[in-house]
């Protein structure tokens, strides 16, 4: 029996029955309800951190790491034909039926046959009154209804990514090599999740014209005051005239940097705010989206000036293989340093909405501890992989584990939805 999944007329959306229902959204909501427990002394739980790098096979865990499938458009209409087949089949109804059944269960076939038994009392599912007017569909309209499918975002991108369980997870389309999360289809965004990244961006849409000012490319040396220009992705600031170590974040010293740790990237929020005129509340609340917004804003900058570092370091391996000064395979560990680089910075980046919309409390007391670790041995790594040449190879890939254990407890500790 064939299933024509794509023939429909654009009359098709009758009624929605469309994957973003409110169940559905309910689900992603998994970071109100998380509990403020005491993660205990921080310094105590880092030790186990720690231990945890020393730790052989510690590698193993990614905690971003997600099975998926992309499918062609006719693979995907095989896939969606057989369902339809089955439910059909199981059911003892027509096709087209069957069809709407799938739709209205977000195709998890088990609740359709839950639902069947348990009303197996001569009415069954098929004449339900939901079923009365039967709308029409599209081929997209099925993809979309369907919880283990997603359409690829990229422009007229007809491949479908499947997955087994669904999540707000990072899938690549083999296509047009679109990076996006399974869930929302949004840019990836670990590890703040769906909701919270929608509400972030819109509000960065809305509040643009204020962080306008923020983007300087230059700022003054703390020390001698000679004007710097900012032309790397690192943040560890070296001044060309006096050699003074100092964050470009936050102009402070480098030297203490590391030790202060979430002096940097922590917002310090003023306990007595509540108290205070509707006027001071609003530069507050301004003064703290601004404090987020630009680091948030930095690392994306970063990350584009890192993207450069690696195409330089491609060019100088190149050069280097040329000139018969080793293999791509001896050189390699510089381009694998720039990769874990932009990923390790990208979930950075992330991190930063996800503080932002933070409870106060002991939880994110935990969360800006671990992300100040990350960013420091980022910055770390950044500077190494910018210097490459000044440092030997078992330094730097013994940074680039450092800087990958970090990411992966702040994940395994803070993105599950
Ligand atoms: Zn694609
Ligand atoms: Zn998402
Ligand atoms: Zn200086
Ligand atoms: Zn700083």
């Amino acid at each position: 029996m064939s299933v024509d999944m794509n023939s429909q007329a654009s009359d098709s959306n009758e009624e929605d029955y469309g994957v973003n229902s409110e169940e559905d959204e309910e689900d992603d909501d998994g970071d109100d309800d998380e509990e403020d427990e005491d993660p205990g002394d921080i310094a105590d739980y880092y030790e186990g951190v720690a231990s945890d790098v020393e730790q052989q096979g510690a590698d193993s865990f990614d905690p971003e790491e997600y099975q998926f499938t992309c499918l062609t458009y006719k693979e995907s209409q095989r896939v969606l034909s057989e369902e339809v087949n089955n439910v059909a089949a199981l059911l003892k109804v027509l096709p087209a039926v069957a069809k709407l059944v799938l739709v209205h269960f977000h195709w998890q076939v088990s609740l359709i046959l839950d639902r069947h038994l348990t009303r197996y009392d001569g009415v069954g599912v098929c004449s339900s009154p939901l079923f009365v007017c039967a709308p029409r569909y599209l081929f997209r309209d099925y993809v979309e209804s369907h919880f283990q499918l997603q359409l690829c975002p990229g422009a007229d991108c007809p491949i479908v990514i499947q997955v087994e369980e669904p999540r707000a997870r990072r899938v690549q389309c083999s296509r047009c090599m679109e990076v996006f999360c399974f869930k929302c289809r949004q840019m990836y965004h670990a590890p703040t999740d769906c909701p919270t990244i929608r509400k972030w961006l819109t509000k960065c849409a809305d509040d643009s014209e204020t962080a306008n000012y923020i983007s300087a490319h230059t700022k003054d040396c703390p020390k001698c005051n000679i004007c710097i220009e900012k032309n790397g992705g690192c943040n560890h600031m070296q001044c060309s005239k006096c050699k003074h170590d100092f964050c470009w974040m936050c102009l402070g010293d480098w030297k203490t940097h590391g030790s202060e740790y979430y002096e940097c990237s922590r917002y310090k929020e003023n306990p007595d705010i509540v108290n205070q005129s509707q006027q001071a509340q609003a530069r507050e609340a301004l003064k703290k989206y601004l404090f987020y917004f630009e680091r948030w804003e930095n690392h994306n900058k970063s990350l584009q000036l890192e993207a450069q570092t690696y195409q330089r370091i491609q060019e100088k391996i190149q050069e280097r293989v040329m000139n018969n000064l080793g293999t791509w395979i001896d050189w390699q560990y510089l381009q694998n340093a720039a990769k874990l680089l932009a990923k390790c910075r990208y979930t950075l980046q992330y991190t930063y909405p996800y503080a932002y919309y933070m409870e106060s409390g002991p939880r994110k007391k935990l969360f800006e501890y671990q992300q100040a670790q990350l960013e420091a041995e980022i910055e770390n790594l950044s500077w190494k992989v910018e210097r490459a040449d000044s440092y030997e190879r078992g330094d730097l890939e013994n940074q680039m584990h450092i800087a990958e254990q970090r990411r992966r407890t702040l994940l395994k500790d803070f993105h599950d939805t």
